[in-house]
């Protein structure tokens, strides 16, 4: 029992490669020969240098990045950079676009009007509670930065495709797709993700951002909340969180190393979605909530013909070890976060449980 797993679909937190998980308790009493925990060793130690440094290099190898791009381990999670963003991109006399397609977008768009910053929404999917990705926007040529979210983790949409600005830097919080896919980074002044989700556990957050940007980024704010101060120092002019950054780096080995890179881990997870969405559209019992064009690969969202059906769903699932398949309690449902590290064998575990629970209960 001691060892016993389930599959985990857990939105975030959520499911750490297996292989990680094993190598981060081999190595747990005595990391790299040092004869101390990672958590225990210096920051400012070769040790950890290394593990920083082989960090930033697997993130720029996997997404091709060039060299205007920094990589950035902050802390603050993606709900920090909400308020970071318009604080250093945004100034007096500046308009920046958002599209809100959901929670996290609302919130962002939240933190910059908090700030009494100028901002303009582009374009909304509020009209349908947020089903869809908006088409066919609109970008004022002069806005300051054009935000997205290009995963949205509650509402199962996903941006397909990323929008032409027309020239206005794109800011994206990919939270929850980060290095699920290959796109060109280059459109992008800065893209930012909460390691949680689909790359590491809680407590960092990565930022990369071009070098135009930082050059953007005023003078008059404190240390920690400027985006150049982590780019100065390699992220490490404070202490970082060193255990999540170690544990993200094992994760980035194992996406290049195990899994065979981006190419092979894009074609991993269109697999696991498309068997998943599949098996929703060819049942009449469950329905998806996303329209098919913007539904998102790594969170399938779904509801079953009522919610005193969709409680005993996600209860005989977990019976069934398949965790973490409740909806956000703001919309309710089931939800299943199929990130990377979900293996093939968990989806199709719940596509039988969900055709045995359909036949007993349909
Ligand atoms: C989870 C999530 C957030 C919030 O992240 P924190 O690290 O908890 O601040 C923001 N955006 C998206 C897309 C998310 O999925």
């Amino acid at each position: 029992m001691k060892d016993h797993r389930i599959f985990n679909f857990n939105p975030g937190p959520a499911a750490l490669p297996l292989p990680v998980l094993e190598e981060i308790q081999d190595n747990f009493l005595n990391f790299a020969g040092t004869g101390m925990s990672i958590t225990e060793v210096s920051h400012r130690s070769p040790a950890f240098d290394e593990v920083i440094n082989d960090a930033v290099a697997r993130i720029r190898r996997l997404l091709d990045l060039d060299d205007r791009f920094k990589v950035l381990f902050m802390q603050g999670g993606a709900s920090l950079q909400f308020a970071l963003i318009p604080m250093n991109f945004l100034a007096a006399g500046d308009t920046a676009d958002y599209v809100n397609t959901g929670t996290w977008s609302t919130k962002a768009i939240k933190e910059a009007q908090v700030l009494g910053k100028s901002v303009r929404v582009a374009a909304s999917s509020e009209d349908r509670d947020f089903a869809y990705i908006p088409k066919g926007i609109e970008y004022r040529p002069d806005a300051a930065f054009v935000h997205i979210t290009s995963n949205n983790t509650i509402k199962g949409t996903q941006w397909a495709k990323f929008p032409d600005t027309g020239g206005a830097p794109l800011v994206a919080d990919m939270s929850s797709d980060i290095l699920s896919r290959r796109f060109d980074a280059s459109g992008f002044g800065l893209i930012y993700a909460g390691a949680q989700k689909n790359i590491g556990p809680a407590g960092v957050c990565l930022a990369i951002i071009r070098d135009d940007m930082l050059a953007k980024v005023p003078d008059d704010l404190p240390s920690m909340l400027k985006y150049t101060t982590y780019a100065a120092k390699n992220s490490l002019y404070n202490t970082p969180p060193c255990f999540a950054i170690y544990t993200v780096q094992l994760v980035l080995k194992w996406l290049e190393e195990t899994v065979g890179g981006l190419d092979k881990m894009e074609a991993a997870n269109r697999e696991k979605a498309e068997t998943l969405y599949g098996f929703i559209d060819g049942s009449g019992f469950y329905r998806g909530t996303a329209d098919v064009d913007s539904r998102s690969m790594m969170n399938v969202t779904f509801r079953l013909p009522s919610e005193a059906l969709e409680k005993k769903f996600v209860a005989e699932a977990l019976e069934n070890d398949l965790g973490g398949l409740k909806g956000h309690r703001s919309v309710g449902g089931c939800r299943a976060s199929i990130y990377n590290p979900m293996p093939k064998e968990g989806v199709e575990a719940l596509v039988d449980f969900m055709k045995e629970f359909e036949r007993k209960n349909g």
